[in-house]
């Protein structure tokens, strides 16, 4: 019988696949064509079924599907490190947002590039984005050949990108025409938070996504003070506020959802609403621990998100998903919840729920061949009993060997394969002295 053709073949020591079943499979392989996963099983078997175009052998590397940052702000990594352990509104009014006013179109394209190089070397594939000027963020992904969902920040005053709301419905409109037809990109529709914007925005842009078909995303009850705003502004918490809009649904996504009590879970789950947990940035702005385990098992959608690189400091889905195991176990002072498969669930298939991308989070036929390769050579990478456990608790995002996105590699034993990491070095470099230099 005669072989069939494929145009790679990809063998490994062991696939986590994140299928229905939760397969892990050892002496496995993937077949790939046409950036699309056509196969997966045992080594040998595809092996005499298929005469691939090339045959990419991972034999000493673990598989699994590329990680899905569900929320982060891609061009803050040129503020990382920049001013930390301070109080929030310290921290923003003296440190961040001086230093975001200076910010220019293409200070925020490097910023993006940086972040995709930092994300797709630490084994995630797409991700959720919500800034200024999102077009450069685009921009960067479509460069450095990562998945992305784009989202401009919709405030209710003027933003580097548009200087009156009726300008900013116009931007959305373009940037979704422009990314309409992109294979790797998508859009979606993002109000920055319920203090930066008013009821009508919130309406008006959430029928914005209806109309596109897209996720609406918004950072909701992030800690206690939020809560508190909102009882003095609208007289109603968070969630009853977006409530009462009518905008909790299947394509809304609130980011950190940290300060909720049990009624308005029950709202959340009731209405089919997800929620990006961001465990490190909550930790690290001490805004609390987001009461995932009662989200789960209230029926909640959960994914995962490191938020921006000025309160992480890392856009590292490896570093993600041990933060959220170990501090839901610690709030609860159980060992048993936010176990790794449910932690690993968060950074794959739930994180394609999120949003809305179902060709994504899992490696079997007819999804998108993206995925990570952890070279299990490293030595807290031995020896090897639980490949799902070794993920969430020994893996760090050091040990990726290689990114893969709809069947190209972005990167592969040290090197990106789509874009001059070292010139980024520079221009990073460059922008770091003159955001010294010019502080405000
Ligand atoms: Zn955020």
């Amino acid at each position: 019988m005669s072989k069939k053709p494929c145009d790679m073949l990809i063998t490994a020591q062991c696939v986590i696949t994140q299928n229905a079943a939760r397969d892990v499979l050892w002496n496995a392989a993937l077949a790939v064509t046409r950036g699309k996963i056509t196969d997966v099983g045992n080594a040998d078997r595809l092996k005499n079924k298929y005469e691939p175009g090339e045959l990419l052998d991972l034999n000493d590397c673990m598989i699994l599907p590329g990680l899905i940052n569900n929320h982060t702000h891609a061009s803050m990594t040129l503020l990382r490190g920049l001013a930390d352990d301070l109080p929030l509104m310290v921290w923003l009014n003296e440190h961040i947002w001086p230093k975001e006013k200076m910010f220019t179109p293409e200070i925020i394209h490097v910023g993006a590039m940086l972040a995709c190089a930092e994300m797709i070397r630490t084994g995630t594939t797409c991700f959720a984005d919500m800034y200024l000027v999102e077009d450069e963020t685009a921009r960067a992904a479509d460069i450095s050949g990562i998945r992305a969902v784009v989202g401009e920040g919709i405030f209710v005053f003027p933003s580097p990108a548009y200087d009156n709301l009726d300008k900013c419905w116009e931007l959305l409109q373009a940037l979704y025409d422009k990314y309409r037809d992109h294979p790797r990109i998508k859009t979606a529709i993002m109000p920055h938070a319920i203090y930066t914007t008013n009821a009508e925005i919130l309406e008006k842009s959430f029928e914005t996504a209806e109309k596109h078909d897209c996720p609406w995303k918004i950072h909701l009850a992030e800690n206690q003070g939020e809560t508190q705003a909102g009882l003095e502004q609208f007289g109603k918490r968070p969630v009853e506020y977006l409530k009462n809009l009518g905008v909790l649904s299947a394509r809304t996504l609130i980011a950190h959802g940290v300060d909720l009590t049990d009624e308005e879970i029950e709202i959340l789950a009731r209405t089919k609403t997800k929620a990006a947990h961001c465990p490190k940035s909550n930790m690290k702005l001490a805004s609390g621990a987001a009461r995932v385990t009662d989200m789960v098992n209230a029926g909640m959608t959960v994914g995962l998100g490191t938020d921006g690189a000025a309160s992480n400091n890392m856009l590292n889905m490896f570093s993600e998903m041990t933060a959220a195991a170990l501090l839901q176990k610690v709030v609860r002072l159980d060992p048993t919840v936010a176990d790794a498969g449910l932690v690993l669930d968060m950074a794959t298939v739930n994180g394609a729920a999120c949003q809305m991308w179902p060709e994504i989070g899992s490696l079997e036929p007819g999804k998108a061949a993206d995925l990570v390769a952890l070279d299990l050579n490293s030595p807290n990478m031995q020896p090897l009993y639980h490949p799902v456990s070794q993920a969430v608790y020994a893996a760090n995002g050091a040990e990726v060997r290689l990114t893969m996105v709809a069947g190209e590699v972005l990167y592969k034993d040290g090197k990106f394969e789509k874009f001059d990491y070292p010139a980024l070095l520079d221009e990073v470099g460059k922008i770091r002295d003159w955001l010294k230099e010019n502080a405000a």
